[in-house]
């Protein structure tokens, strides 16, 4: 420590490989999957470095094969998730007092063991436990974690160096300390990049860490734990429990030294345990961090300029790549009437030419969606849509649990721009779409700020400037990242830094200098050279 100003290497993104016909990759991957598949893993908790089993388990399936099982996964009692906090505390001030570039190592490692060996596990992992298609698991688990482990390092040294002006008597040195006690660690199941991020971002920046991963995400959880582990993350700085939630936050909450939440997920879980820190507020020792990023209603407005067939395909990967559960997948869509009709031409026929079925098998575009739970919710909101008399079904609508959890890519169009599904979250392969008078533009603009309660992700589709400048002012506070004459998905780590606000979370920016700033306390240090000695001002003089 203390030794040299180290250049870290510079952050680039990491290449999408194209699993096409023939490729390595393919091979690999598809090898990985089919072990995996027929053999059994059993995944214990993590705490203080070690595999702990409870035996209290539960099985993993896959939800595309919802029967066939893969594994079982440990659930945590309370004592557990007590003993993950204190390993945490009893890791902290060696984890803290390391020195910056011995955690970067550890990190840099992590990603290019991604990379490399790991990369065909941890992508099967995604496909079985989430039923990602191989080019959806390759730009999650793959690229968009390792990205986000690279260029954290990059942004801790930005911060680093970030230092006040000093004088030639006075040095004046920001250290840029870990939150004191330990931080928190919620996860959906929809990235496992965010089930990496969350967790390693904070312990880059010094913290120690409780993780709790969703439990639909336990496979692809502990390949990343399998990877922290070899690139060196000591013993207690990360810890990972699976169970319960509400006991588990309970139990993290109940600590006077909870020092922060990371957490990614829908807005009420969030908004509950917001308040439930709220409520223990007099029992902590700092005030805690709350950074999540959670629900949308991500939007499409396709101007009268708009080239029809753009639109079709901003609706048809935007709605349905990875069965719309992404968070920022389109949702709901304004389509000006005088394109209407061309672009329902277009997107009926693409979805229609949609296969869905397993990712085992390449071909498909579309699998299942997560959980039987998310299966009957939007199979009623499709069945009222059939009922209702301002919904129209004009593709999709059929669904079947019977092996997987599989709901056919369905569009709605409605009369009615309150429509239900124009602004409750569904989370899944079912977009909604509303056709405005093309002489309506600035109303509609105004529809789309008012209709929903989120502010995630929005585009403006249109070839007239003037539109896209009134869009884009129009709804500058409906979408944290706004996109024009794109589909409203595929962030990446180091371009566009993601998050929104509203119902959608504190917009604290995920792979951005902006989300690490939570994760640190700076600690300002004024060294003073030649001290005085006497009390007295000049101006006090007679
Ligand atoms: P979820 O809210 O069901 O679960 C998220 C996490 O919270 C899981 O670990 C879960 O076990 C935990 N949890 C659930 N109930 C809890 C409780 N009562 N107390 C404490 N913890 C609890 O979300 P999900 O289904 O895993 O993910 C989908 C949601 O996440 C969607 O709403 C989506 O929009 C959102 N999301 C947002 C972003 C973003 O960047 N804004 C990114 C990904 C997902």
């Amino acid at each position: 420590m203390g030794k040299g100003f180290f250049n870290t290497p510079i952050a680039v993104n990491e290449p999408v490989k194209t699993y096409a016909p023939g490729s390595p990759e393919r091979e690999s991957v598809l090898a990985a999957y089919k072990e995996m598949f027929n053999s059994k893993i059993d995944v214990p908790l993590y705490i203080n470095g070690k595999d702990v089993t409870t035996g209290n388990t539960k099985t993993l399936s896959a939800p595309h094969d919802h029967q066939h099982v893969v594994g079982t996964y440990h659930l945590a009692e309370k004592t557990h998730v007590e003993e993950a906090i204190s390993t945490a505390l009893a890791a902290r001030t060696e984890w803290a007092n390391l020195a910056w570039e011995q955690r970067a190592g550890i990190f840099l490692k992590a990603a290019e063991l991604i990379a490399g060996p790991y990369r065909a596990k941890i992508n099967a992992a995604t496909m079985i436990a989430q039923s990602k298609t191989v080019h959806q698991a390759e730009i999650d688990s793959a690229c968009e974690l390792i990205d986000f482990l690279r260029f954290n390092v990059q942004y801790m040294t930005d911060i680093y160096h970030d230092q006040p002006e000093s004088t030639s008597d006075a040095w004046n040195r920001l250290e840029y300390r870990p939150l004191e006690g330990f931080t928190y660690a919620v996860t959906p199941f929809n990235f496992t990049a965010i089930a990496g991020n969350l967790p390693s971002c904070m312990a880059l920046m010094g913290n120690v860490v409780v993780w709790k991963p969703s439990d639909s995400q336990i496979y692809s959880a502990k390949v990343i734990m399998d990877v922290f582990e070899e690139a060196g993350v000591p013993p207690g700085v990360i810890n990972v429990v699976f169970g319960d939630p509400e006991m588990i936050t309970e139990t993290v909450l109940a600590s006077p030294d909870f020092s922060g939440l990371h957490f990614t997920g829908s807005t009420t879980v969030f908004k509950n345990i917001w308040k439930e820190i709220g409520n223990n507020i007099h029992n902590y020792k700092s005030y805690p961090r709350i950074v999540g990023e959670t629900g949308g209603k991500d939007f499409i407005v396709a101007h009268k300029t708009a080239d029809a067939k753009q639109v079709a395909t901003a609706i048809a990967r935007g709605a349905f790549e990875f069965q719309g559960q992404k968070c920022s997948a389109a949702s709901r869509a304004y389509v000006s009437s005088n394109i209407w009709e061309e672009v329902k031409k277009h997107v009926v026929k693409d979805v229609k030419s949609f296969k869905m079925g397993s990712p085992e098998d390449l071909s498909n575009f579309v699998t299942a969606v997560i959980h039987e739970g998310s299966f009957d919710k939007l199979a009623k909101y499709i069945d009222a849509a059939k009922k209702d008399a301002d919904a129209e079904i004009i593709v999709g609508g059929n669904y079947d649990k019977s092996k997987g959890y599989f709901i056919e890519p369905t569009i709605i169009v409605t009369t009615n721009s309150k429509y239900t599904t124009m602004h409750t979250e569904l989370f899944g392969p079912v977009i909604t779409i509303y056709v405005y008078d093309e002489n309506k533009f600035s109303e509609t603009l105004k529809l789309v700020d008012e209709t929903s309660d989120y502010a995630l992700t929005g585009a403006i589709l249109a070839k007239d400037r003037y539109a896209i400048q009134e869009a884009t002012k129009a709804l500058q506070n409906c979408a944290g990242n706004f996109y024009i004459n794109d589909k409203p998905t595929g962030a990446v780590v180091g371009q566009q830094p993601f998050g929104g606000a509203r119902a959608s979370g504190t917009n604290d920016k995920a792979g951005s200098v902006l989300n690490l700033l939570r994760w640190i306390s700076p600690r300002m240090i004024k060294e003073t050279f030649v001290t005085p000695t006497d009390y007295r001002y000049p101006y006090m003089g007679e």
